[in-house]
């Protein structure tokens, strides 16, 4: 008899293949620190081997951006490289989204605080393979220790020649800026980003013109997240093979995830791709408070991720795909979990009046739809509406979703959309809860049918 092919488990990242080894900052976070952990090894010879060798071997590499939207890294990279580009004199750039606001997200600010020069060697070999003359880093105005290392780490590299004129003796020039945000979450967003950094109102620009064709300064750009960036250089010293030997197929490689909420011990941490939620939360964070029997449910992705219930917290695996498949998201990898001390409709309207907050008001679903879900989200926490608004406040997040300029919209329905999806018995008894109170008040004990 042929016996079936061991099953593959996903999860147990060994130290060695850690990218990220100075999490939390433990040790020196300084370029000679940086370079006993092997940053800054053999850049130069990376960047001679040239744009196409580094772009290929981040197609290698099944690398996906890990801002959220997980379009493949490589493809991306090589947008800007379009046959006659040499012809185009315009400056280009790579621009580093830093601006981390996504509640529950807390990853790339460890990279900058604990491993800047990762941060700093990316944009060099990023920016080699987009042939790009600078890097702007936009950070998060909230950011201050993270700015001050970022910065510090920026200077040393300028010192020691890695980056600037000749930069690490390849004969590329090449420039890194930080800039520093002022508080707002839509800028976070690709092209609000870069409205920014140009000095104006953080609000999204509608596509196209993408920022490859017209970015930055009316130039070539592309815009890519942190931890995006800082892996590229160990990719291309290690190879894309290594890389994509992580995790399932169309979902390779290790990921930082933080896990925040309801757990014994919340943490950011480097896995493999596709390591099951429920071994995660086990691992690396000494299990849920009070036990799995507790859980209520948990929110994979950061904040604009639909929730999902506790049966399928135990089985979901952390990817891309699989997580799509139970209507939720990766997202950024930030985990939020909940026990049963949550009042899960309270958490859902917090998370609805954050958007609503945050929306820059330029279109007018996501500008009024906000503010629609949000007062409705407020009565549905004290019960105060109808059944029937469930339904309404439904088809409301299905006007938002896909209706707007950016994304922001879509992030603010999901949420809403996942509640009903799993807890609309909660809502519900919430509601009847409420009439039968309120209608022995109103009414001497007489509830009346429909109010
Ligand atoms: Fe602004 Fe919201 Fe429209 Fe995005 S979706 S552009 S945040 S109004």
């Amino acid at each position: 008899t042929i016996a079936d092919p061991p099953v593959r488990r996903y999860g147990g990242l060994k130290d060695q293949d850690r990218i990220f080894t100075n999490l939390y900052c433990k040790h020196d976070h300084t370029l000679k620190g940086a370079q006993s952990r092997g940053d800054w090894h053999k850049t130069k010879e990376i960047l001679l081997k040239g744009d196409s060798w580094i772009i290929q071997s981040v197609k290698d590499s099944g690398l996906r951006g890990r801002g959220g939207a997980g379009f493949p890294s490589g493809l991306k990279w090589s947008f800007m490289n379009k046959p006659g580009w040499e012809k185009d004199k315009r400056p280009r750039y790579l621009v580093v989204n830093a601006d981390e606001g996504e509640p529950g997200t807390c990853k790339d600010r460890e990279i900058m605080r604990g491993d800047p020069h990762k941060l700093i060697e990316g944009c060099l070999v990023a920016g080699r393979a987009m042939n790009a003359t600078a890097a702007y880093i936009y950070i998060r105005g909230e950011f201050f220790q993270e700015a001050s290392h970022t910065e510090a780490a920026i200077r040393e590299a300028y010192a020691a020649g890695l980056i600037g004129k000749n930069a690490c003796g390849s004969g590329y020039d090449f420039d890194v800026y930080l800039h520093r945000g002022a508080g707002a979450y839509i800028c976070g967003e690709e092209t609000a980003l870069i409205e920014s950094l140009e000095g104006k109102q953080g609000k999204p620009r509608l596509k196209p013109p993408f920022p490859a064709d017209v970015g930055l300064f009316g130039c070539p750009s592309t815009v890519a997240n942190v931890e995006t960036i800082a892996v590229a250089p160990t990719i291309c010293r290690r190879g894309g093979a290594w890389f994509k030997g992580f995790g399932r197929e169309r979902n390779e490689g290790t990921k930082l995830f933080c896990i925040s909420g309801h757990v014994n011990n919340p943490c950011t941490v480097e896995e493999e791709m596709s390591i099951p939620l429920k071994e995660l939360i086990d691992k690396h964070c000494g299990g849920i408070r009070g036990g799995w029997d507790n859980l209520l449910g948990i929110i994979p992705g950061g904040s604009s991720v639909p929730v999902l219930p506790k049966s399928t917290c135990e089985t979901v695996l952390m990817d891309f795909d699989a997580l799509k498949d139970v209507q939720s998201g990766l997202g950024t990898g930030a985990v939020i979990v909940m026990d049963k001390s949550t009042d899960i409709v309270k958490a859902i309207a917090r998370f609805a009046h954050f958007y609503k907050h945050e929306s820059c008001g330029q279109c007018t679903p996501c500008r009024e739809g906000t503010t629609w879900m949000q007062n409705m989200m407020d009565r549905f926490v004290e019960g105060r509406g109808h059944a029937r608004e469930i339904d309404m406040i439904l088809e409301l997040s299905k006007q938002i979703e896909g209706h707007t300029i950016c994304a922001l919209g879509d992030a603010a329905a999901w949420p809403i959309q996942g509640l009903m999806r799993h807890f609309r018995p909660v809502v519900e008894a919430r509601i009847n809860q409420f009439r039968e109170k309120e209608g022995n008040v109103l009414f001497g004990g007489a509830m009346q049918k429909d109010w």
